[in-house]
């Protein structure tokens, strides 16, 4: 099997958004640091309520999907289409913006930790305008699994395959096919997983430095970096220095033209515009 290299090392960026939270922007800080079909990548991790307490008041999206992963803390999703979504520590949400969402997403905490991620994952052309749609995960929808090499993974999306079993994530049946993973290694472990030869991938570093790559070509990706992975058929991941926590993602890429203006995600530029007047005319949704 081919072993995929760590081809590239987007750092992350710290910037911020909503109405005021601290993130770290590792893919999407620019219009090239993309991985097809994946857009953006935010991690916020802060003690501080100032950091995330003014949270994300009600905005729209048209054209892709946003992944929301809460590691710690406590945020209440809510939208046009009446969800209401409590998003706890291990869940997720993953919602569909389709043609158009207005949705807001608030801490539901003054004091303590907030930890999670948010992640960007473009929609074909031809499903950009379907309906919105919204799930709520909950932390026990989220099967984790013992990895034979210690530590253990959690699977958001997608399926892998572990000591001869299969675990699938709660989301399937999407035509990027993505795959989400959240693997935690104890210091000396090594993590390896098959990937389709043609999909992009790309491995984010929340904890601790990773080594990447086959044996006589290991690169290091340090904490809070994203590392996109060259093509081949599987990947190697090793904790070198100590114990690690990381995001491995992989997704059929889709090869179509991307023009985005903020929250909006279309092919074209026209369309944004489209987006643009369907919004200020509330006919986004
Ligand atoms: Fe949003």
């Amino acid at each position: 099997m081919t072993i995929r290299h760590l081809q590239q090392i987007i750092r992350s960026v710290a910037t911020s958004d909503g109405a005021g939270v601290s993130l770290r922007r590792s893919l999407g800080q620019s219009q090239t640091a993309r991985v097809d079909p994946f857009l953006m990548l935010d991690e916020f991790s802060s003690d501080d309520p100032d950091d995330y307490i003014a949270g994300f008041p009600p905005h729209p999206h048209r054209g892709f999907e946003t992944v929301t992963y809460m590691l710690d803390g406590h945020m209440l999703h809510e939208d046009h289409l009446g969800n209401r979504g409590d998003l706890l520590p291990g869940g997720a949400q993953w919602m569909t913006a389709g043609r158009g969402i207005i949705h807001s997403e608030m801490p539901q905490q003054e004091s303590g930790r907030m930890r999670g991620f948010q992640l960007w994952i473009n929609l074909p052309a031809a499903e950009k305008m379907k309906p919105a749609h919204y799930r709520d995960i909950r932390p026990e929808e989220i099967p984790q699994a013992a990895l034979p090499g210690g530590g253990e993974v959690r699977v958001i999306a997608g399926r892998i395959v572990v000591d001869g079993r299969e675990v699938a994530g709660p989301v399937q049946g999407l035509s990027t096919e993505a795959l989400y993973i959240d693997v935690r290694l104890p210091a000396g472990a090594n993590f390896a997983q098959v990937l389709p030869a043609g999909h992009s991938a790309f491995v984010y570093a929340y904890e601790g430095n990773l080594s990447i790559g086959p044996a006589g070509d290991p690169r290091r990706l340090s904490a809070q970096d994203a590392g996109v992975l060259s093509a081949g058929e599987m990947v190697e991941i090793h904790a070198e220095e100590g114990p690690a926590g990381f995001l491995l993602l992989a997704a059929r890429p889709l090869g179509d033209a991307v023009v985005q203006y903020g929250p909006f995600v279309m092919n074209t530029r026209e369309e944004i515009e489209q987006a643009i007047a369907d919004y200020r005319d509330n006919r986004l949704v």
